[in-house]
């Protein structure tokens, strides 16, 4: 070894030890708000801001004000711009690898919209975009409920059915970007038309929207207002035509678990979103119905199901870390 190679090894190991704690930031943009938070990096939020996400406006001010929230977020972490090495963002839609335009966020009426060249105009970090499904189970994995598993499916059951899946460590999301939507899997042929309009879905049977549908068959009742949780708490104190709606409905969702679990074997499964707030009587429920469904769940098990930990801070968490574990359709603008 020269003496110049040793100096810069000496160099290089004492930079490594010296280097300031590591920051993470991320934002999380819905419709309705948009939040960008910094996380250190056991994904604890050490600083966040959100601001109304004014999804009437044009695409110019909507992006001009994701920047200025990050950096906001940023500032109030006493941190500048380029403390970060990357800038994650999570959307309910995702890049197409090909064109590198953002595909179609409805909730702002874009479609095909070049979403880094007007974020590249405020912040020049790499930029990472993903669905917000997958940001919320890499959350899970880096702080939450997932936290050392490498193979972990997220089922989030709220008014829609979202999932996000990581293999290996990795999010899989197929090569262009738009796999891993579990909840427009095919359970019943012809059945129920989907919110996506097509007929069958998993998320027409598995959402609490298709609880509620259930419970309304069973009972006639159309006119009360009735919520998953209602129906779920009614079950658990034995009310007949609830209990009936409830077993029902966890056949339909244990039959879509199943699946996914006999085509990824995922370590463990979180659950998410408003139906995983029901008590242990509902997990007991699927626990129970799953290994005898499932093949070979009977001689080797089924993965274990837990409940999400992070609620709605798994996206942003999630986006904050898309640059350390991305998947192969993640290439940054
Ligand atoms: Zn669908």
């Amino acid at each position: 070894m020269t003496s110049g190679a040793f100096a810069e090894m000496l160099r290089m190991s004492f930079s490594d030890r010296e280097k300031p704690m590591k920051y993470y930031l991320g934002s999380d943009v819905g419709g309705t708000n948009i939040s960008s938070a910094v996380a250190d990096r056991d994904g604890n939020i050490v600083s966040r801001v959100t601001i109304p996400a004014g999804a009437h406006r044009g695409i110019e001010e909507i992006t001009r004000d994701i920047c200025a929230s990050s950096m906001d977020a940023a500032g109030q972490a006493g941190l500048g711009m380029d403390a970060f090495s990357y800038w994650g963002i999570g959307m309910p839609s995702c890049i197409n690898p090909k064109t590198r335009l953002l595909v179609h966020a409805n909730c702002f009426r874009w479609r095909n919209a070049d979403v880094f060249s007007y974020l590249k105009k405020y912040v020049s970090l790499p930029i990472y975009i993903e669905n917000d499904a997958n940001c919320a189970v890499l959350g899970e994995q880096q702080a939450g409920a997932a936290k050392g598993f490498e193979n972990v499916l997220l089922l989030t059951i709220g008014t829609g059915f979202g999932s996000g899946i990581i293999i290996d460590g990795k999010i899989f999301a197929g090569a262009d970007g738009m796999g891993a939507e579990l909840g427009h899997t095919k359970l019943v042929y012809d059945g129920v038309q989907c919110t996506c309009g097509q007929y069958g879905c998993a998320e027409s049977y598995c959402s609490a929207t298709a609880l509620i549908r259930q419970m309304r068959e069973k009972t006639g009742d159309y006119v009360s207002d009735i919520t998953a949780k209602g129906i779920m708490d009614r079950a658990e104190g034995g009310d007949p035509a609830a209990l009936e709606a409830v077993d029902k409905y966890t056949d339909y969702l244990a039959c879509g678990m199943s699946t996914f679990i006999t085509i990824l074997r995922p370590e463990v499964i979180i659950l998410g979103g408003g139906v995983s707030q029901s008590g242990e009587f509902f997990y007991d429920m699927i626990r129970k119905k799953l290994p005898g469904r499932t093949f070979s769940g009977a001689e080797i098990g089924v993965p274990e199901i837990r409940r999400a930990l992070l609620g709605n801070d798994a996206g942003i968490i999630g986006a904050a870390f898309l640059g350390e574990h991305r998947g192969r359709h993640l290439i940054p603008g």
